[in-house]
């Protein structure tokens, strides 16, 4: 099991290598963001470490770079921000999971043996969609906006889905129907309206801005503004 370590700070980065040398994983070490992403790009490693404070390129970055080329390679970010926003920052930049500093060595084991477990199975990149401060985490089936959690039924949850999968579209009542549904409503029907009021309560009562914009005669667009 070959693991990169991007971590700038010895004292931990030697603190991690020698705990998963006596674990048995054969571990690199980069100590700056550059030389971790072209370590990370050229070795064929089962697992990346990523701190998120680096010199010369931060962790997310090296993240979103290399999602963007493709690599499937899981990523364990380091952090030591630990707010929900840097969290899900890292897993909007492609991290499979996090580990919020400081962390028992334990912990760290138990990541790593989960993310690879999971190596073979397929790897969504692209599962978290987010408009304003609202987020939809399509691995956790939850939403947040402005980092509280909003309760949704199944089909409050497939309708949010659906707008947040063509943000800046306009949707009309029939694909609405089609996707959330699945079934031709009686035209007359007024469910698909109550349904996006249902949504509008809770993800806009008492939060800053509109997202669900009626289109008057056509149906429903998400959008900022
Ligand atoms: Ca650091």
């Amino acid at each position: 099991m070959r693991i990169l370590l991007v971590e700038d700070e010895p004292k931990i980065a030697s603190f991690i290598q020698r705990g998963l040398n006596e674990q048995g994983y054969e571990l690199q070490v980069a100590y700056d963001g550059k030389s971790g992403l072209s370590m990370a790009r050229q070795g064929d490693f089962d697992l990346i470490i990523l701190d998120v404070m680096l010199p010369l390129m931060n962790g997310m970055d090296i993240c979103r770079t290399l999602r963007m080329e493709d690599t499937v390679t899981p990523v364990l970010m380091l952090t030591a921000l630990g707010t929900l926003d840097d969290k899900v920052e890292g897993l909007q930049q492609g991290a499979d999971d996090y580990l919020v500093k400081p962390f028992h060595f334990k912990e760290l084991i138990a990541r790593i043996q989960a993310l690879t477990r999971r190596k073979n199975a397929p790897v969504q990149t692209n599962n978290i969609s987010r408009i304003a401060d609202l987020i939809l985490d399509r691995n956790k089936k939850t939403a947040h906006r402005n980092n509280q959690e909003i309760m949704l039924t199944a089909r409050e949850y497939a309708l949010l889905d659906l707008f947040m999968q063509n943000l800046n579209r306009l949707l009309t009542r029939s694909e609405i129907a089609e996707q959330v549904w699945g079934y031709n409503f009686d035209s007359n029907s007024n469910v698909i309206d109550v349904y996006v009021n249902y949504l509008r309560n809770k993800t806009e009562k008492g939060f800053s801005s509109k997202l669900i914009h009626t289109v008057v005669g056509m149906g429903y667009i998400m959008k900022e503004n």
